[in-house]
């Protein structure tokens, strides 16, 4: 089973973040402008935490708070839980299991190497499946 890291190698390891004193608009302004369901929160370098579009409904949508004058590090969630780049991609998805959450920062030696969506381990599931059919398939026809 593939590795984590391996979808890093195909989707890169670009991670939008936003700091902890900046608004929730700017957050979601962020999440719209590129199409992503969360941001990772950050101060001087450091991750602080997690902002999605499940914080955004819970904390300031169905509690009518403004997202202009909320700080995103007011309503993120913290501590974040992470992946490492060795960890397998069921391991990721039994993370998320565990945590309710869709999103895992990948970290190695305090150091942030991208994030990965279920989205992306589904694909990669699906991706290692459609491979194996292939495989099967030749062996059963003897095309191997
Ligand atoms: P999501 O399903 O990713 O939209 O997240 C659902 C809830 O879990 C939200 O409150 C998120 O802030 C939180 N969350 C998402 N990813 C993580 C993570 N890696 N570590 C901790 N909390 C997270």
């Amino acid at each position: 089973m593939s590795v984590v890291s391996e979808i890093l190698e195909n989707k890169g390891g670009m991670v939008l973040s936003v700091d902890v004193n900046e608004s929730v608009l700017d957050a979601i302004n962020l999440m719209a402008q590129v199409n992503i369901g969360a941001v990772l929160v950050q101060h001087n370098d450091t991750i602080s935490g997690i902002f999605t579009e499940r914080d955004y409904l819970q904390k300031i949508a169905l509690k009518s708070l403004s997202s202009k004058d909320t700080r995103v590090g007011d309503v993120m969630t913290t501590p974040v839980v992470s992946a490492d780049p060795n960890d397998s991609v069921q391991q990721c998805m039994e993370t998320m299991t565990t945590c309710r959450c869709r999103h895992l920062p990948v970290v190695k030696d305090g150091n942030l190497l991208g994030i990965v969506s279920i989205g992306d381990l589904v694909k990669k599931m699906l991706d290692e499946k459609e491979i194996e059919v292939e495989q099967l398939s030749h062996y059963i026809t003897g095309t191997y």
